[in-house]
């Protein structure tokens, strides 16, 4: 499923990780040398670095709720956006890049009556709830359909730009990266305990580079929907021959795109939380 909104950004529970631990200080675990004398202590450093670890556990959670925010806001945003064109008109910009295409793509536009006869058909439970409400739009490789809300046609221009890169072997690659990014911050955690040395006192690659490679992890996906989106505009600036409404099509994908990328920041803000987290444990 390649939601157009940003549920997912939503409900995962990455994102949703409240850093609510009682902020506790906490031992490294690490003994520096103290003078020569073979005497070891703690080093005085060490309550500074606890409250700086605190601090920047607190920033991070507060990044982390003025993302969802922020994403909320663009949801919203995009709820509201404009149809740029005709529906008659998206209809035959999505035949023609099926056709051009050749797509083995079913397109749905789905409304408050078909939805259960496409919901039986296609086994898709309430999945298309949101769809018939105008609020997600998907394109599903298994099941070759491309389904968009009937009142917000134009958002299956998009799907069936996902439905091209499905085509493609390095799209499709970028397509696929989606199902893993979100154990990124896991996967993080994992590698830094197998090959980070505790004991040194300095922080490993993986400790310091948590959100930028968390962030990375999710960056195929990013590029991935901005290319289909891409295709869908192009595709109507083809086919209706530069459409007047082209710039409401733009802003209505860039605004879903800044969900993804907001994702994109959000997980790179996870992963770094839970391997400070970790940190703070050991
Ligand atoms: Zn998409």
């Amino acid at each position: 499923m390649y939601p157009i909104s940003s549920n997912s950004f939503i409900n995962n529970p990455y994102t949703n990780n409240p850093y609510n631990q009682p902020q506790q200080y906490y031992w490294q675990g690490v003994y520096q040398p103290y003078g020569q004398s073979g005497y070891y202590e703690q080093p005085a450093q060490d309550n500074t670095d606890a409250a700086k670890t605190a601090t920047m556990a607190g920033i991070l959670q507060l990044i982390a709720m003025g993302l969802q925010k922020a994403s909320g806001w663009f949801s919203t945003k995009l709820a509201a956006g404009k149809e740029f064109t005709s529906a008659a008109n998206v209809h035959h910009v999505a035949d023609e890049m099926v056709r051009k295409n050749n797509l083995n793509v079913h397109v749905g536009y789905i409304n408050d009556v078909n939805k259960y006869a496409y919901a039986q058909h296609y086994n898709l439970g309430n999945q298309l709830e949101e769809v018939a409400r105008g609020q997600n739009a998907f394109f599903t490789d298994k099941l070759k359909l491309a389904v968009a809300p009937e009142r917000k046609p134009s958002l299956i221009l998009h799907e069936l730009g996902h439905a091209i890169n499905a085509k493609n072997v390095f799209t499709r690659f970028l397509q696929n990266t989606r199902r893993y990014a979100p154990y990124a911050p896991t996967a993080l955690l994992i590698a830094n305990s197998l090959f980070s040395d505790k004991n040194d006192g300095k922080k490993s690659f993986i400790e310091r580079n948590a959100g930028v490679l968390g962030f990375a992890a999710f960056l195929p996906t990013i590029i991935e929907e901005g290319l289909a989106s891409f295709r869908g505009i192009k595709a109507a600036k083809k086919v209706l021959n530069n459409p007047s409404g082209l710039n409401i099509l733009k802003k209505n994908y860039l605004l879903a795109l800044s969900t993804y990328i907001l994702a994109g920041i959000g997980l790179g803000v996870a992963s770094k939380q839970t391997i400070l987290e970790d940190s703070i444990r050991t």
